[in-house]
Protein backbone atom coordinates (compact mmCIF):
# COMPACT_ATOMS: atom_id res chain seq x y z
CA UNK A 1 0.00 0.00 0.00
CA UNK A 2 1.83 3.22 -1.04
CA UNK A 3 1.27 6.06 2.06
CA UNK A 4 0.56 9.46 1.66
CA UNK A 5 3.12 11.89 2.94
CA UNK A 6 2.36 14.41 5.86
CA UNK A 7 2.96 17.43 3.28
CA UNK A 8 0.67 16.38 1.11
CA UNK A 9 -2.08 15.88 3.78
CA UNK A 10 -1.15 19.38 4.11
CA UNK A 11 -2.06 20.38 0.70
CA UNK A 12 -5.02 17.77 1.23
CA UNK A 13 -6.54 20.05 4.29
CA UNK A 14 -5.26 23.70 2.36
CA UNK A 15 -7.45 21.93 -0.18
CA UNK A 16 -4.69 23.02 -3.12
CA UNK A 17 -5.15 19.31 -4.69
CA UNK A 18 -7.15 18.53 -7.81
CA UNK A 19 -9.88 16.56 -7.50
CA UNK A 20 -8.93 12.84 -8.63
CA UNK A 21 -5.66 12.98 -6.17
CA UNK A 22 -8.40 14.12 -3.55
CA UNK A 23 -10.65 11.50 -4.13
CA UNK A 24 -8.00 8.83 -4.08
CA UNK A 25 -6.75 10.11 -0.69
CA UNK A 26 -10.07 10.30 0.94
CA UNK A 27 -10.51 6.82 -0.09
CA UNK A 28 -7.18 5.86 1.14
CA UNK A 29 -8.42 7.49 4.48
CA UNK A 30 -11.20 4.85 4.39
CA UNK A 31 -8.38 1.80 4.58
CA UNK A 32 -5.41 3.07 6.19
CA UNK A 33 -5.28 4.19 9.92
CA UNK A 34 -1.95 5.49 9.98
CA UNK A 35 -2.80 8.02 7.37
CA UNK A 36 -5.99 9.29 9.48
CA UNK A 37 -3.71 10.39 12.00
CA UNK A 38 -1.34 11.74 9.79
CA UNK A 39 -4.13 13.44 7.95
CA UNK A 40 -5.60 14.61 11.64
CA UNK A 41 -2.40 16.07 12.37
CA UNK A 42 -2.43 18.07 9.23
CA UNK A 43 -5.92 19.38 10.24
CA UNK A 44 -4.38 20.25 13.57
CA UNK A 45 -1.45 21.77 11.76
CA UNK A 46 -3.25 23.75 9.47
CA UNK A 47 -5.92 25.35 12.86
CA UNK A 48 -2.66 26.72 14.44
CA UNK A 49 -1.04 27.92 11.67
CA UNK A 50 -4.38 30.04 10.75
CA UNK A 51 -6.69 30.42 13.55
CA UNK A 52 -7.09 34.03 13.53
CA UNK A 53 -7.72 34.17 9.63
CA UNK A 54 -10.40 31.16 9.41
CA UNK A 55 -12.31 32.32 12.48
CA UNK A 56 -12.40 35.41 11.43
CA UNK A 57 -13.21 34.58 7.91
CA UNK A 58 -16.11 32.72 9.40
CA UNK A 59 -17.07 35.41 11.46
CA UNK A 60 -17.54 37.78 8.78
CA UNK A 61 -19.38 35.28 6.54
CA UNK A 62 -21.70 34.79 9.69
CA UNK A 63 -22.13 38.17 10.48
CA UNK A 64 -23.02 38.90 6.69
CA UNK A 65 -25.03 36.18 6.35
CA UNK A 66 -27.05 37.54 9.45
CA UNK A 67 -27.34 41.11 8.31
CA UNK A 68 -28.01 39.35 4.47
CA UNK A 69 -31.08 37.24 6.64
CA UNK A 70 -32.23 39.74 8.28
CA UNK A 71 -32.75 42.57 5.64
CA UNK A 72 -34.52 39.59 3.67
CA UNK A 73 -36.81 39.18 6.20
CA UNK A 74 -37.19 43.22 6.39
CA UNK A 75 -38.44 43.44 3.00
CA UNK A 76 -40.51 40.50 3.42
CA UNK A 77 -42.30 42.37 6.05
CA UNK A 78 -42.22 45.48 3.62
CA UNK A 79 -43.78 43.56 1.04
CA UNK A 80 -46.05 42.00 3.24
CA UNK A 81 -47.54 45.12 4.62
CA UNK A 82 -46.96 46.68 0.76
CA UNK A 83 -49.58 43.87 -0.37
CA UNK A 84 -51.75 44.43 2.63
CA UNK A 85 -52.43 48.37 1.64
CA UNK A 86 -52.56 47.54 -1.45
CA UNK A 87 -55.83 44.78 -1.13
CA UNK A 88 -57.11 47.96 1.09
CA UNK A 89 -56.93 49.98 -1.59
CA UNK A 90 -58.38 47.17 -3.87
CA UNK A 91 -61.33 46.87 -1.30
CA UNK A 92 -61.76 50.44 -1.52
CA UNK A 93 -61.88 50.87 -5.16
CA UNK A 94 -64.22 47.78 -5.17
CA UNK A 95 -66.58 49.31 -2.57
CA UNK A 96 -66.81 52.82 -4.58
CA UNK A 97 -67.21 50.97 -7.63
CA UNK A 98 -70.11 48.73 -7.00
CA UNK A 99 -71.33 51.89 -5.13
CA UNK A 100 -71.01 53.77 -8.31
CA UNK A 101 -72.99 51.61 -9.85
CA UNK A 102 -76.08 50.93 -7.76
CA UNK A 103 -76.65 54.64 -7.45
CA UNK A 104 -76.04 54.62 -11.75
CA UNK A 105 -78.56 51.71 -11.42
CA UNK A 106 -80.62 53.44 -8.83
CA UNK A 107 -81.13 50.91 -6.40
CA UNK A 108 -80.52 53.45 -3.65
CA UNK A 109 -83.17 55.69 -4.62
CA UNK A 110 -85.48 52.49 -5.28
CA UNK A 111 -84.15 51.29 -1.68
CA UNK A 112 -85.29 54.83 -0.28
CA UNK A 113 -88.99 54.62 -1.68
CA UNK A 114 -89.45 51.30 -0.23
CA UNK A 115 -87.98 52.83 3.16
CA UNK A 116 -90.31 55.87 3.03
CA UNK A 117 -92.90 53.51 1.07
CA UNK A 118 -92.27 50.86 4.86
CA UNK A 119 -92.54 54.20 6.92
CA UNK A 120 -95.74 55.19 5.58
CA UNK A 121 -97.06 51.96 5.76
CA UNK A 122 -96.20 52.13 9.42
CA UNK A 123 -97.82 55.51 9.93
CA UNK A 124 -100.99 54.41 8.80
CA UNK A 125 -101.17 51.47 11.28
CA UNK A 126 -100.22 53.79 13.71
CA UNK A 127 -103.66 56.13 12.74
CA UNK A 128 -105.17 53.01 12.96
CA UNK A 129 -104.39 52.17 16.26
CA UNK A 130 -105.24 55.65 17.31
CA UNK A 131 -108.38 55.60 15.84
CA UNK A 132 -109.29 52.64 17.71
CA UNK A 133 -108.07 54.10 20.76
CA UNK A 134 -110.45 56.91 20.38
CA UNK A 135 -113.19 54.98 19.53
CA UNK A 136 -112.65 52.96 22.57
CA UNK A 137 -112.08 56.39 24.65
CA UNK A 138 -115.05 57.79 23.06
CA UNK A 139 -117.30 54.48 24.16
CA UNK A 140 -115.62 54.81 27.66
CA UNK A 141 -116.67 58.34 27.65
CA UNK A 142 -120.66 57.28 26.76
CA UNK A 143 -120.65 54.43 29.43
CA UNK A 144 -119.62 57.55 32.16
CA UNK A 145 -122.03 59.54 30.77
CA UNK A 146 -125.22 56.55 31.18
CA UNK A 147 -123.72 56.06 34.49
CA UNK A 148 -123.32 59.57 35.10
CA UNK A 149 -126.88 60.11 34.11
CA UNK A 150 -128.26 56.79 35.33
CA UNK A 151 -126.85 57.58 39.39
CA UNK A 152 -128.86 60.86 38.58
ZN1 LIG B 1 -1.75 5.17 4.42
Amino acid sequence: MNHIQYKEWLSYTEDTLDEGTREHYENHLYVCDACMSLYLEAIEAMEQKIPVMSTNATFTDEVMQKINSEQKQETKVKTAKLSFFQKTIVHYVVAATVTLFLMSQGVFSQLMTAVTDFEASNKNETSILTNMLDKSASIIDKFEMKTEKGEQ
